[in-house]
């Protein structure tokens, strides 16, 4: 491992996290890691003042964080986690997007997205992973397993939205990207996530059917305005196999309305916010009733998350006909303890990466997830994808990722690896978050806008000694939406944490399955029962 310059390992490794989360900034300036507005800290002297603590931080301390903002470090104990933090928290009655925007004014708050906020981001991979999961299952369940020969159309190529050509791709389809912003699809191409674009929907359909008609996979962008593209192809009678979009729908002040560039959009957004949001609105409304009319012609259609059916649903659209991606595609594997688990090689040697990439490949043959996406993975990801750190993403269950945790601790303690291993489990899985119009939408008991769940998976995180444990909710245009936790837990070879990664591990997925099976799901009720954790049925 490089220099180190805090006062252990784990200290250390956290802060090459927070550094790396900074590499892969959309708008690094404005310390902005991705969706228009999630931060990896407040501002710049908040930055500063969390890397002077984690630098004076001892082991036996914790450094508490508010929304970005290190506030104290306080005594604690060797298993307790050195890093605590929350973010976007608000009262009920105030969470709404003009009191966030308010106190956010104010340098009082930020938006931590899912894994800017607490420094798990790790690059397009981790939501190139979830995207390729989705449209696998997509496949799995309406096209036999593979998405040859289908079209994909979507739009919005952004720090998350950008994984969508390179995981249809990957997934066997042809993917039509429509994108506002010239620099986000020169970007894309640039990392190898797209493999080429045009400003022309002709040129665009041309190089489509091509590939279509040989089932060879592609991935075209398209330079233009979601509201305005996709009605262009409805009124050429094209109707796609299947249809979603990663446009910033979730805060219309960064959805570019039809007819304005980028540019002429920020700069309504500064001279008059109000107005800029009525006519993204308008466009998004648009937009989805562009997607309605395909989805009642036969296409698959989802929302991938973006609140763009609340926002049409608000200027009287009917777009909760458009079924939410997580119920339909990701719980079912949720309710196996299933979902996204990042690893990450603080000493910036890919070779780590490798070593752990064999360790799930011998040890886990029968997870068909991970046993799919480790090889491609392998073949279209760069190690590392911006100057930051090597990473994975693999989805492992309930069981497997303490035993991974584990092996990787040995591994490290053994010198097989250079340096320690940053295990992070994204927001964004079984009970890491209550969100009522995305991951807990129709809960069989009714339970989608309890957000105790991921409340407990934080203490419990804290309770069995992670590094980092972060509590978010929604920010901006999600304020009011949504309630999650992170965390994130080090192999640094010691002794002592393979017992610390075994039981913030265990208990991790092990709250995650309960949650599910407690709201009525059998598959989850087996996955608990299997696991052999004590559980009050
Ligand atoms: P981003 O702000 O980094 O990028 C959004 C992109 O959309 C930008 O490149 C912008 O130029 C483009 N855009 C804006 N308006 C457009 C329009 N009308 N037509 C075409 N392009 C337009 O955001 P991101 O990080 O990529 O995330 C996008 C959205 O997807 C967010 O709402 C995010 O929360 C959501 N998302 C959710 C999940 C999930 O549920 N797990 C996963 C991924 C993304």
């Amino acid at each position: 491992m490089r220099a180190v310059r805090c006062r252990g390992p784990r200290q250390e490794t956290l802060l090459r996290m927070l550094e790396n989360t900074l590499h892969h900034a959309e708008r690094p300036d404005d310390l902005i890691i991705y969706a228009g507005l999630a931060k990896a800290a407040r501002n710049h002297d908040a930055l500063s003042t969390t890397i002077r603590a984690l630098r004076e931080l001892d082991e036996d301390q914790t450094l508490v964080i508010q929304s970005g903002k290190p506030i104290g470090i306080f005594p604690s104990g060797p298993s307790a986690p050195l890093v605590l933090m929350a973010t976007s928290n608000l009262i009920g009655r105030w969470a709404t997007a003009e009191h966030f925007y308010e106190l956010e004014r104010r340098g009082l708050i930020m938006w931590g997205g899912y894994t800017a906020g607490d420094w798990q981001y790790i690059g397009s991979q981790g939501i190139l992973q979830g995207t390729y999961q989705t449209l696998s299952a997509v496949a799995d369940e309406h096209f036999g397993g593979s998405l040859a020969g289908r079209l994909v159309v979507t739009a919005g190529l952004g720090g998350m939205g950008g994984a969508q050509p390179l995981a249809a791709y990957m997934a066997g389809g042809v993917a039509i990207c429509v994108e506002a912003d010239p620099g986000r699809i020169a970007r894309r191409i640039e990392s190898g996530y797209l493999e080429r674009a045009t400003e022309s929907l002709n040129e665009a359909l041309a190089w489509a059917d091509e590939r279509l008609a040989g089932k060879a996979p592609a991935s075209i962008g398209l330079l233009g305005n979601a509201a305005e593209a996709l009605p262009a192809m409805r009124a050429r009678g094209l109707v796609p196999d299947v249809v979603t979009d990663q446009t910033p729908a979730h805060d219309m002040r960064y959805y570019v309305p039809a007819g304005m560039t980028p540019g002429e959009a920020a700069e309504l957004r500064a001279s008059d916010p109000d107005e800029l949001v009525r006519r993204a609105l308008d466009s998004a409304a648009e937009h989805v009733r562009c997607m309605l009319d395909w989805q009642d012609a036969g296409a698959v259609v989802f929302e991938y998350g973006n609140n763009i059916r609340a926002q049409a649903a608000s200027v009287g659209v009917d777009a909760f006909r458009i079924p939410i991606f997580m119920e339909r595609y990701i719980r079912p594997l949720f309710c196996r303890g299933l979902g996204p688990f990042r690893w990450v090689a603080a000493s910036g040697d890919p070779a780590d990466i490798d070593v752990v990439d064999d360790i799930v490949t011998r040890e886990f043959p029968d997870n068909p997830l991970a046993g799919r996406w480790v090889p491609l993975a392998r073949k279209y990801v760069r190690q590392p994808e911006a100057p930051g750190l090597p990473a994975r993403i693999g989805w492992l269950a309930h069981g497997e990722r303490a035993r991974l945790a584990v092996l990787v601790n040995e591994a490290v303690r053994r010198g097989d690896l250079r340096g320690p291993v940053a295990f992070t489990r994204d927001h964004l899985d079984a009970g890491g978050v209550s969100q009522p119009l995305r991951e807990t939408e129709n809960m069989p008991d009714g339970s989608d806008a309890i957000s105790d769940w991921p409340l407990l998976n934080a203490l419990l995180n804290a309770g069995s000694g992670a590094d980092l444990v972060a509590i978010h909710a929604g920010g901006g245009g999600y304020a009011g939406y949504m309630q999650s936790a992170g965390v994130t837990a080090i192999a640094d070879g010691a002794t002592a944490s393979t017992g610390r990664l075994s039981a913030v591990l265990t208990g991790d997925t092990g709250i995650g399955i309960m949650r599910y099976a407690d709201a009525g799901y059998d598959t989850a009720a087996d996955a608990v029962r299997r696991s052999g954790l004590r559980w009050f049925e």
